[in-house]
């Protein structure tokens, strides 16, 4: 049967890690702060699939107390999440997602975002959309202290 998930994620801004979203490094001053790459994009991608598959989320899978996961590619967490799918017997049909910055601008980098994560999950990049929005200078994202993601999935799999 179809499932559905959702998935949204924040990571602060720090000075002296690379910024990486959906599995691309943007330049710029500065990153995000995370045990991981803190791709907060591919997060909230990882979170909707698990959610689709009833399996918890990445907090519970990849612990930040956790060594093994400090500095982690978060395209690497996504290949393992998607493969913990197939396994399970799921397969996706899409995935949608929306990344909020206000600064730097996003658009640009929206095609490579989709491909590297499409790459990660094995599928094709058609089954994989990201749109990227500020927040009109509103809230936290708005005031450039972070940046928020959100991605809905739809999961084929097992029927009950
Ligand atoms: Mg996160």
């Amino acid at each position: 049967m179809t499932r559905i998930g959702h998935g949204f994620d924040v990571h602060a801004f720090t000075e002296g890690r690379p910024l990486v979203l959906g599995g691309v490094t943007v330049p710029g001053e500065r990153g995000l702060a995370g045990h991981s790459d803190a791709d907060v994009l591919a997060h909230a991608l990882m979170d909707a699939i698990l959610g689709a598959m009833r399996a918890g989320d990445i907090g519970q899978l990849f612990p930040d107390t956790d060594p093994a996961f400090e500095g982690a590619s978060s395209m690497a967490l996504l290949s393992r999440v998607a493969t913990l799918a197939r396994e399970r017997g799921f397969s996706l049909v899409d995935a949608d997602c929306t990344v909020a910055a206000q600064a730097p601008k996003l658009a640009p980098y929206r095609e490579q975002m989709r491909q590297a994560m499409a790459r990660a999950m094995g599928v094709g990049v058609s089954r994989v959309g990201v749109k990227a929005t500020t927040t009109e200078r509103l809230g936290f994202v708005g005031r450039e202290e972070g940046v928020a993601a959100w991605a809905v999935v739809l999961l084929d799999g097992p029927d009950d």
